[in-house]
């Protein structure tokens, strides 16, 4: 393999619910869930039941041929949100590249050919293909892979004067994570959406909420802009949506999707019957009476629990923030040592920018298994103490 990863030497033969077990038999608590794509944990029945019973059936055609699965999928996607129009695609990063090329297209096909160039947040994590890259300007991700800009600006996070000065006529989009998550978990304030929403709405910008980490129930709401009850015009899904299956969407409202005409975007395996079936199969367990309003509690509980951490190791521990069942633990230590020291304990969590570590569990996890990581937390901020 390319050194592009760098893996602990452990490796996980197993999954159930909420742990995962290596080839040691080694148990480790699972709240880093495949970077927020395990819903509900690991192998679960009706997940195994759905796979299984298509594997049986149909597994690939291409979208050559009609897809049974995901006509069904997006169907329901446009029914339960602001969408009209949903395109597949395998991951995160495809699915932010339908978002900006329909972007594009969009304004080419209204006589504003001029209107390509994108803007984004800084902290933002939008993929690492070469135009997801070059969006979010992150040196280490784009040193060496291309010249120029590719037509993308970039604004402070949170600075509403430099967003407004940086649209112009030649601005296709502004393309925001609605909490931004590798960045470090950061969930954008209700002025700050709403600022975002009417600035795009003075001049006619596009507006793209990259919901692949934050998006399909893990903060509490089936898509993320419900938490603000304002909507994107265009808004990208993945990690979460196939419960482990790669599978990612593009939605878009019907002025936008109606520019993505015959022969402009494609993928040969985007939204195969596999991928729709096991995402369908995810939206019946959201769907689930309360199923969502316990990602809140859940959330909620953890959050309470590591408020009262960061009281008893101040030293240790510094803030958290967080929506729903994606949190965020502000370290004053350096990150990577919770990060390990959690790791050792038999506890998995997710590193983040600006020094936090991420609790990203399954959507489903109980509050014994909450209990669990805390205590664990805890067991790690004591060892490090010592350590001092
Ligand atoms: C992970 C992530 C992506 C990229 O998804 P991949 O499946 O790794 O391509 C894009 N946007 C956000 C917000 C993400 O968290």
């Amino acid at each position: 393999m390319m050194p592009t990863y760098s893996p602990p030497e452990l490796l996980p033969v197993r999954g159930e619910g909420s742990y995962l077990y290596d080839e040691e038999g080694n148990k480790y608590l699972d709240f880093m869930a495949g970077i927020a794509v395990n819903s509900f944990g690991h192998c679960h029945p009706y997940l195994i039941e759905t796979l299984t019973k298509q594997a049986n059936e149909l597994w690939h055609t291409s979208n050559v041929f009609r897809i049974g699965n995901g006509e069904r999928l997006a169907e329901r996607l446009v029914e339960h949100s602001f969408a009209d129009h949903v395109f597949f695609a395998n991951s995160g990063a495809e699915a932010v590249e339908c978002a900006f090329k329909a972007a594009r297209k969009y304004h080419h096909s209204n006589g504003a050919s001029e209107r390509m160039r994108i803007i984004s947040l800084k902290g933002a994590f939008h993929g690492r293909t070469i135009s997801t890259v070059a969006a979010c300007k992150v040196p280490a991700h784009c040193d060496g892979f291309f010249e120029g800009d590719l037509g993308f600006d970039q604004v402070e996070y949170g600075d509403m004067e430099a967003l407004q000065a940086a649209v112009t006529d030649k601005t296709a989009a502004i393309i925001m994570e609605p909490v931004q998550g590798e960045g470090g978990i950061r969930p954008a304030t209700q002025d700050y959406m709403q600022a975002i929403r009417d600035l795009c709405d003075a001049t006619g910008t596009l507006l793209i909420h990259d919901s692949v980490q934050c998006g399909f129930g893990r903060t509490g709401k089936l898509f993320t802009y419900e938490n603000y009850d304002i909507a994107p015009d265009i808004m990208t899904l993945a990690k979460g949506l196939g419960g482990g299956f790669p599978v990612g969407a593009c939605l878009t409202n019907k002025k936008v999707g109606d520019a993505m005409i015959f022969g402009t975007h494609g993928s040969t395996f985007g939204g195969n019957p596999m991928a729709t079936a096991v995402a369908n199969a995810v939206m019946d367990l959201m769907h689930a009476d309360g199923f969502l309003d316990s990602v809140v509690e859940r959330g909620q509980y953890l959050q309470d629990g590591l408020q009262k951490l960061i009281e008893q190791y101040p030293t240790v521990l510094e803030s958290t923030t967080g929506l729903g069942l994606m949190i965020g633990l502000k370290c004053k230590v350096e990150n990577t040592k919770l990060l390990l020291g959690a790791r050792a304990k038999g506890l998995l969590l997710a590193k983040g920018g600006n020094n936090m570590v991420r609790m990203l569990p399954p959507l489903n996890i109980s509050t014994a298994e909450a209990d669990e990581a805390l205590q664990k937390v805890a067991d790690v901020c004591e060892e490090l103490l010592a350590a001092a």
